[in-house]
């Protein structure tokens, strides 16, 4: 039986997410994108926890751009988003991968990909959503407002994908 891993970008954080059953592996990028100081805390206990840090092959990262292409998400995907998504592919190869993500334009490509994915949150699951908006800064994604709480960048409404 392959090892399991959870690859988890951003929205894992935000959001919160534990697992004890697998490896648990990030990128640098979106480390970075953890600003505030609820997810820092959060990072801090999966890091302690065994979470991983790791960035992904350049290889791997080719393969994603054009996947992204190829669905027409090339233009919504973030550096980190790339990344994250290249990082789950390469672990693909000798893991089983379940990949945490709650952005829609990700979770696209993912399955293009034909990788295993789960919503950080319920909502994923169980709403609908045909808009949504995101923050242009931390990515996170919000009910109202033209200003994100956690980082102060503007917010853009952008076409969610199901
Ligand atoms: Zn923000």
């Amino acid at each position: 039986m392959k090892e399991k891993v959870y690859v988890i970008d951003t929205s894992g954080f935000i959001v919160g997410v534990q697992f004890n059953d697998g490896d648990m592996v990030t990128v640098p990028g979106v480390v970075d994108e953890i600003i505030d100081s609820t997810s820092r805390l959060r990072f801090d206990l999966m890091y302690d926890a065994g979470l991983k840090v790791e960035p992904p092959l350049g290889t791997f990262k080719e393969q994603v751009v054009s996947a992204a292409a190829s669905t027409g998400d090339a233009g919504v995907l973030s550096k980190t988003d790339i990344e994250v998504l290249a990082k789950a592919l390469e672990l693909a190869q000798n893991s089983k991968v379940i990949f945490i993500t709650d952005d829609y334009a990700v979770q696209n490509v993912a399955s293009c990909l034909e990788l295993e994915f789960k919503p950080a949150g319920s909502s994923g699951i169980t709403k609908k959503i045909v808009w949504e908006l995101r923050c242009t800064g931390c990515g996170i994604v919000v009910n109202y407002g033209s200003e994100c709480q956690i980082c102060g960048s503007a917010i853009r409404r952008r076409r969610a994908r199901h």
